[in-house]
């Protein structure tokens, strides 16, 4: 189906963009990747009078490092942040980017827009809230800029007013000593996951001093499994198939996630999926907190 007509405006700079979202009002929309924006226009669930491009602003795609974090810009696409020396700095990161649908998806689709649309099960804010990351942005009352925590507020649902961009995301570089994963389960690489696991751990020697867990497309916003990252602090890890301390966690985060019955599977079955990914995510984590390189971490039905 072709998507209803609408209006074509090519902002030239990002205050520019915001300056047209403000004079078109909530009858405006932007366009980034439109890998999700355009499947929604072409079924008519989304029908904007009028669409903001932000594909010709200069300077909007980078990905840069300073001494305590790396910073992207909001345009920088999933296959930019795959193919980044930078990024495998920070596993979690590459490791998401990496499995996001096909080439041709992660050649387009951008990390500002992922955060900005929301979905549950968008492989980003998993991933990113497992880290320390601040969101960028900008609006009518000048920049901002806040936690991804505070940034996505429910499903399809963040705090972005009409007239307000997301500008860039920034990670901190985590601590030496931390390693992390993440960990998605895909029924075919072209679709989002049936669900996935994010963990970023701390070692000190075989001790676990801190853990992050979250949990993807089993809520309806990213869900950190703070019971497992309970479970984990303070526990020596060995990292093996079985170690219990890693099986608690696990069987904590199932009790944490709140999935939904749909194609991809049961709700019950994903609670297993669950338990699954994140013994896996912590196993690589811990191998990567170790200095071990892990590659190619997904799993695909
Ligand atoms: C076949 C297919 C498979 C996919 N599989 C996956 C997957 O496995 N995992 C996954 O995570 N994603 C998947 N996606 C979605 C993809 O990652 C998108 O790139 C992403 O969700 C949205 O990014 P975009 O740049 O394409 O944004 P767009 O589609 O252009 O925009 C999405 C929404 O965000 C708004 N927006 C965009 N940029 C900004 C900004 N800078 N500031 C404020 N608002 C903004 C738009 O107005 C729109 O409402 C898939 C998409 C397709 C088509």
């Amino acid at each position: 189906m072709y998507p209803r007509s609408f209006h074509y405006h090519r902002a030239r700079s990002l205050d520019e963009a915001v300056a047209m979202l403000g004079q078109l009002g909530s009858s405006a929309k932007v366009l980034a990747g439109g890998q999700s924006l355009i499947p929604l226009l072409k079924l008519r669930f989304a029908n904007p009078e009028h669409l903001v491009d932000l594909n010709f602003i200069p300077d909007t795609s980078f990905i840069e490092e300073d001494s305590t974090a790396l910073h992207f810009g909001a345009m920088t696409r999933h296959g930019e942040i795959e193919r980044s020396a930078l990024t495998k700095t920070i596993p979690v990161l590459h490791d998401c980017a990496a499995g996001i649908a096909d080439v041709q998806v992660r050649n387009r689709g951008t990390i500002g827009g992922s955060l900005a649309e929301a979905d549950p099960s968008g492989d980003w804010a998993n991933a990113l809230v497992t880290l320390d990351t601040t969101v960028h942005c900008l609006g009518h009352g000048g920049a901002r800029s806040l936690p991804l925590k505070d940034f996505i507020t429910d499903a399809y649902t963040t705090v972005l007013a009409p007239d307000e961009l997301v500008t860039e995301v920034e990670v901190k570089i985590p601590h030496k000593g931390s390693g992390g994963a993440y960990v998605a389960f895909k029924r075919s690489a072209p679709v989002y996951p049936s669900a996935s696991a994010a963990v970023q751990l701390t070692l000190a020697g075989d001790v676990c001093q801190d853990a992050a867990i979250a949990l993807g497309c089993v809520g309806l916003t990213a869900i950190r499994a703070t019971e497992a990252e309970t479970a984990l602090r303070g526990k020596t890890l060995n990292g093996d198939g079985n170690d219990k301390t890693i099986a608690s966690a696990a069987e904590a985060a199932r009790a944490a996630a709140d999935p939904q019955p749909d194609m991809r599977g049961s709700a019950e079955y994903k609670r297993e999926l669950v338990v699954a990914l994140v013994k896996r995510a912590i196993q690589i984590a811990i191998r990567r907190a170790r200095g071990e390189r892990v590659e190619g971490v997904h799993l695909y039905a």
